[in-house]
């Protein structure tokens, strides 16, 4: 901008001193023929009137001027400058035919070198001559080419003026376009004629703004919802080149994930790549696989761009709880297969009319007692599968002595059969919020495994304590214990340590599974200590103020 200022100005600039020069050339070149003439005519007039008055004027001649007296017949009587009786005759000269007609005549004759023009003047004397005076003016060439050196010189330093002031002129002009403070266009104070132009930028500038603080705002809520999505996310550019991934989906690959490299390479199974590569040419699809002990879903859909966008879910438990709840139908089955088998068995003896009264009166007690059975299991499989699908109840809060004291009345007959003692240990002042019969049944459950696995002699002690926030409630024994490697089984559902003494007591598998799956219900956890032989503690832990 600076330049074209610069340029337009010294151009400009050099037009106007060069138009400049040429009109005051030609203008004054004017004047100077003006004057050349009018000194012609005064010159003639002073030396006709010498003439008239007797004066030999071809002795006076004429300055700077050519004399030419001429004969009524056109010959050539007298010339300053040529030798006159060689000259042509003069008569058909315009200047001469005009004097010789009217008195006076003048004319002006360009000379072949163009730079010389002839100025004629001539003038009728009282004896019928003519006499002729003509001078010799510079043509505006010759004239401009006389004082070209000082014009030009003139002109250079004109140029040089201007280009230096026009340099200078732009950079006043330009300087406070340059100091333009475009960060805050609006408060800039210069050229009225760049204040829309500012105004618009600032508009432009205020929209630009909002638009990126639009495009951020959205940028971070997908970073948000992407960073929080359990499921892991991979994008893929062409070729599964790994665009970008979330936290979750380098949890799933054990943090191995890196930006840039192809995703096939974290991937073991040939299933897994195939769906992935599927997905780069176009086809959506879905499979699953294992990352360590992981199981993960892996969805693949293919992008417009050529790329692929994958999700990865853990499955690992939902894996897990299918194949529980298969190996619970198949256990359920079985246990109900027993007794059923062993009431079919009897009843069918039954039937026999002949059969001996005192044995009708044993079957019968069996049958009772495998009914009895088949009703615990029932009762179980019910409980359980109420807390399995949700069950929490209604919560309330219960005084545990209480409750603690309530279960132990209801066993206290199985107890005393077994010889075993019960001891009601809880802090009487000990509140919690909890599902009443959730509870019931988990104190139930472990007093009722305490008595049933101790000895004649033994206890039951049922004790309270609060640490950190947090109250622990524990049902001990001093039976027959656990043995260290069932104890990491003995919550999981129809798991015996000893099959038959947990039939004979009674049990049916279950019991601990509820205690485990009731607990986790109300907000607490459950875990058990045990020394073969020794006896067992199963203490619960709540959170106060839950
Ligand atoms: P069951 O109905 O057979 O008692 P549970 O689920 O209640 O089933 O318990 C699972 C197993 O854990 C029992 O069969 C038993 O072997 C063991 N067990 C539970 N409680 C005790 C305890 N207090 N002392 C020793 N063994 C126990």
């Amino acid at each position: 901008m600076k330049k074209t200022i610069a340029m337009v100005t010294a151009v400009v600039a050099a037009l106007f001193i060069v138009l400049t020069v040429v009109i005051t050339v030609v203008l004054y070149h004017g004047v100077y023929e003006d004057n050349v003439r009018t000194t012609l005519s005064e010159e003639l007039d002073i030396l006709s009137y010498l003439y008239e008055t007797g004066n030999d004027i071809k002795t006076i001649g004429s300055k700077n001027g050519r004399l030419t007296i001429i004969k009524p017949d056109g010959s050539v009587e007298y010339d300053s400058e040529a030798l006159f009786s060689q000259m042509e005759n003069h008569g058909e000269r315009k200047e001469v035919k005009e004097a010789f007609l009217m008195g006076r005549g003048s004319d002006e004759r360009q000379s072949d070198t163009l730079s010389i023009k002839q100025i004629y003047e001539a003038v009728l004397l009282t004896d019928g001559n003519v006499l002729r005076l003509s001078k010799n003016a510079s043509t505006v060439f010759a004239f401009f080419s006389m004082i070209s050196g000082p014009i030009v010189s003139l002109v250079v330093v004109l140029l040089i003026l201007v280009v230096f002031i026009a340099s200078k002129a732009s950079d006043y002009i330009v300087a406070p376009i340059n100091a333009l403070d475009l960060d805050n266009p609006e408060e800039n104070n210069v050229y009225d004629e760049i204040s829309p132009l500012l105004l618009k930028i600032a508009r432009q500038k205020n929209e630009v703004r909002e638009e990126i603080a639009d495009k951020e705002r959205t940028r971070k809520e997908f970073e948000f919802i992407v960073s929080t999505l359990s499921e892991g996310l991979v994008v893929l550019g062409r070729g599964g080149r790994i665009l970008s991934f979330n936290k979750s989906a380098a949890r799933l690959l054990e943090e191995r994930i890196e930006s840039d490299k192809p995703f096939l390479a974290y991937l073991e199974s040939s299933d897994s790549k195939e769906v992935v590569l599927s997905a780069l040419n176009g086809k959506d699809g879905e499979t699953t696989f294992k990352v360590s002990s992981k199981i993960l879903e892996l969805s693949a859909y293919s992008s417009h761009s050529g790329g692929a966008v994958v999700l990865m879910r853990d499955i690992t438990e939902k894996c897990e709880r299918e194949r529980m709840r298969k190996e619970f139908t198949a256990n359920v089955s079985h246990e109900l297969k027993t007794p059923i088998t062993t009431i079919m068995g009897f009843s069918e003896i039954l039937e026999n009319p002949e059969i001996e009264r005192d044995k009708v009166t044993d079957f019968a007690a069996e049958i009772n007692k495998e009914a009895l059975r088949l009703s615990d299991i029932v009762g179980d499989i019910i409980e359980l599968s109420s807390l399995d699908e949700g069950y929490k109840g209604e919560k309330e809060e219960i005084n545990v002595r209480n409750v603690v004291g309530y279960e132990i009345k209801k066993l206290e007959h199985k107890a005393e059969d077994n010889g075993v003692s019960i001891e009601n240990n809880v802090s009487s002042s000990l509140v919690l919020y909890v599902t009443p019969k959730v509870f019931s049944e988990v104190i139930s459950n472990l007093l009722d495994n305490a008595i049933r696995y101790n000895r004649k002699g033994g206890f039951v002690k049922v004790e309270s304590k609060e640490i950190e926030g947090k109250v622990e409630i524990s049902v001990s024994d001093n039976g027959i214990g656990i043995p260290k490697d069932s104890l990491g089984r003995v919550f999981e559902r129809f798991y015996r340590v000893d099959k038959s003494r947990s039939r004979e007591s009674g049990g049916t598998g279950l019991g601990l599974s509820i205690v485990k799956n009731g607990v986790e219900r109300m907000g607490g956890e459950v875990r058990v200590e045990s020394t073969q032989g020794e006896g067992s503690v199963f203490t619960l832990t709540f959170p106060l103020n839950q």
